[in-house]
Parts: structure tokens; C-alpha cells; sequence
């Protein structure tokens, strides 16, 4: 990709500006998005990935930081966007020195950027990089943050899945149910968690086979492979694996009448396959509204941490689908449109 294409890009999908930053005494190479900053600072995760080119790492950033402004948006928050990746085998790479360079990338955005946990990364990574940088979120409790985001990103998915069921059936009593989790990581095993205390049913799925059916076990849950587990009849999918996992394919393939999930960037095309959905009246739960728990409890760490109030925020999530579900109605429009329209208006009217 050249440096014209970039500009491009970022043009198109409006963004202020993109870092690229790197260090080769590391092996560090990290790129920083900032979407929109007219809410307040850019706050996003940082994502470890061993992306296959730099392109893929650029478009991955894009897209994220994007649905970070969308997401503060919606869920009332004084955030702009923004997101961080770091490329490369977070296996191999990671120490002390790798963050605390990072920590450095990120102070010297002075809090334009703000800085938090994402995939592959945990809390005490994320300590690191607060060594060096203040802009920082989701640190560990004992050094005055908020811990680990995603038991609260699980919340709020769980809130969104009984808000959808509520919408589409009229109840949402989740123990008869049927639910499928691709993706038992941090969020994804906690939702299966969460449902599984309200006697849901549950079929679950993971890359790393091992840690699914580990978790099935511990569960009684059924276990379904990677590549089949947005077949499986259910009532609800729940993506909480990696984005872009709802396409032309697996809508054709999809036996659910609602997707609500954690992944961040779930349609692969948010028009064409928002239109898709619709089209086979499957309920979609847009991505950035049901997973807004940890951005939200992030949020929280900022004002000075109450986990009380972070909950109730967070238990709200419920509210706001159904408010985005009733508009999509109304408007005749995909719920994924019905909610950026509603983002949009927030932000224009700062
Ligand atoms: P994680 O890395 O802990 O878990 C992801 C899991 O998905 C891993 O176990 C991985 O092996 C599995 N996986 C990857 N590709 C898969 C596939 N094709 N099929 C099945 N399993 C697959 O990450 P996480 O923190 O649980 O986040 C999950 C998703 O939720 C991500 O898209 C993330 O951006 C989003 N999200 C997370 C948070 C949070 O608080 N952690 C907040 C908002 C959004």
C-alpha cells in the first residue's frame, strides 16, 4: 500500500490521524488511530496480532478505531475513538522494555490518545505500559484502575442478548434458550459463564480446541468446530472470536434468528451485509452497542472508579438495543444503520 493510499483511505474513513510507530531494538512495530477527538480523547484497546502484512495491520486500526468513536457515541460517553495494534508474535515479543516503549509511543500523543486492553493483551501488559504513560486505562485495582475490561464487555453482551431476545420473542428468560459462542477467550468464557447460571443451553466453539472443550466440560456444553459453529440451530450466535465473521457465506449459513455478540467488526461489509440481515430477518445486535461494557468501565476509571455505578451503566446496554431496535423498525432500516445514524447525531450535535 502506498503512502498515497493511506491518506486516502484515512480521508474516506474520516480519520484525524494515524501513527505508525516502531522500534527495532524491540522488534516493535505499532500503529496508533485516532478517529474522531470531538466527544473528548481518543480511548481504544491496543491489539496484539501477528498480522500478515502491514496493510492488513492499517486496515485492521482503521476499522477499529471507527467503531471506538461509534461506540462512545451510542453509549453516551465523552470519548472520541481510537485504537492501537501492535503487529508481530505477541508469544516472542512481549517484556517489560516492549510496553514501556509502547507506554512511550502513547505519552507522547499527551492524551489525544488513550490506551486499554485488547485481544492478546492482559493487565499486566497493560501495567507496563502505564509505567510510562498516564494515558492509560484498565490497570490493575491495586494501582488505581479498574482491572481487566472484559467481565464487563460479558455483561453488557449478556444484557444485549436478553434484550434481543426480549425483542424478537417477548421474553427473555435465557433458560430456554439455545446459545452458540464462537470464540471462548476472555469475554466469550465469561458469557458462557454468565448464561450458563441461568440454565441456557449452550454450544461453544474455539480455534484453540483445547480451551472450548475444556470449558464444555466445566459447563456441560456441546462443542462445535470452528468452521461449523455458525451453522448450529440456536436462538442466538454470539461472535466473540476475531471481526468480520458475518459475510455473504455465513449469513447463507446461519441457522439463528438473533446475532449478538462481543467481536468488534462483525460484518464484513457493514452495508451489504446489514442489508443481508435484514433480508433473511435475523436480528443483529450492532457490534460496538452490545460490547461497550468495558469501554464503559473504562470510562468509569477515568471519572475515579466506581464499579457500582460501571455496572448499572454497563446493565443499560439492554435499554439502549432496544431504543436502536424500535428505530431500525420504524425506519424500515438494518439495525446497524439505525444505530450510526443515532451516533452521528450525537457527535454532529457536540
Ligand atoms: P481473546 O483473545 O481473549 O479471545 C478470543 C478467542 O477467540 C480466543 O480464545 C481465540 O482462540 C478465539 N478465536 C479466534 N478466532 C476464532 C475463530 N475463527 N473461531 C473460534 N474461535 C476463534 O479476546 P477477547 O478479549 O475475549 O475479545 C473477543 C472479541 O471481543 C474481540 O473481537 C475483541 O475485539 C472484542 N471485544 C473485547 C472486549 C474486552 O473487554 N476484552 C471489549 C470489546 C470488544
Amino acid at each position: 500500500m502506498s503512502s498515497m493510499d493511506v491518506m486516502q483511505l484515512i480521508e474516506k474513513m474520516g480519520h484525524e490521524q494515524l501513527v505508525f510507530c516502531q522500534d527495532s531494538s524491540l522488534g516493535l512495530k505499532a500503529i496508533i488511530g485516532i478517529h474522531n477527538t470531538k466527544l473528548g480523547p481518543a480511548l481504544g484497546g491496543c491489539r496484539f496480532w501477528n498480522y500478515a502484512n502491514t496493510d492488513e495491520a492499517v486496515v485492521d486500526v482503521l476499522r477499529l478505531s471507527r467503531g471506538m468513536t461509534y461506540k462512545a457515541a451510542i453509549s453516551g460517553l465523552n470519548l472520541g475513538g481510537g485504537k492501537a495494534v501492535i503487529m508481530g508474535d505477541p508469544a516472542k515479543l512481549k517484556s517489560e522494555a516492549f510496553f514501556r516503549r509502547f507506554g512511550q509511543f502513547v505519552e507522547s500523543l499527551s492524551g489525544r490518545y488513550i490506551t486499554a486492553e485488547d485481544v492478546n493483551m492482559n493487565v499486566n501488559d497493560i501495567n507496563q505500559v502505564a509505567s510510562e504513560t498516564k494515558h492509560v486505562t484498565g490497570v490493575t485495582s491495586r494501582a488505581g484502575g479498574s482491572g481487566d475490561p472484559s467481565p464487563f464487555t460479558a455483561l453488557g453482551v449478556f444484557q444485549g442478548i436478553k434484550a434481543s431476545l426480549k425483542y424478537r420473542t417477548g421474553s427473555d428468560d435465557l433458560s430456554r434458550v439455545k446459545v452458540a459462542i464462537q470464540g471462548c477467550g476472555s469475554v466469550g468464557s465469561k458469557l458462557a459463564i454468565l448464561l450458563h447460571k441461568e440454565g441456557t443451553s449452550l454450544i461453544l466453539s474455539d480455534i484453540n480446541s483445547e480451551r472450548a472443550k475444556t470449558l464444555c466440560a466445566d459447563l456441560g456444553a456441546e462443542y462445535a468446530s470452528p468452521e461449523n459453529i455458525h451453522k448450529a440451530p440456536v436462538d442466538v450466535y454470539a461472535p466473540c472470536a476475531l471481526g468480520g465473521g458475518i459475510n455473504e457465506k455465513t449469513i447463507s449459513e446461519l441457522e439463528t434468528d438473533i446475532i449478538a455478540g462481543a467481536a468488534n467488526n462483525q460484518l464484513l461489509d457493514e452495508k451489504t451485509d446489514g442489508a443481508r440481515l435484514k433480508e433473511r430477518k435475523i436480528l443483529y445486535a450492532p457490534d460496538y452497542v452490545i460490547n461497550a461494557g468495558g469501554l464503559i468501565n473504562v470510562y468509569h476509571e477515568l471519572l475515579g472508579y466506581d464499579k457500582e455505578k460501571s455496572t448499572k451503566d454497563t446493565m443499560n446496554i439492554y435499554n439502549t438495543l432496544l431504543e436502536i431496535y424500535k428505530l431500525a423498525e420504524q425506519n424500515k432500516q438494518g439495525t446497524h444503520e439505525a444505530s450510526n445514524i443515532i451516533a452521528e447525531r450525537r457527535i454532529a450535535n457536540a
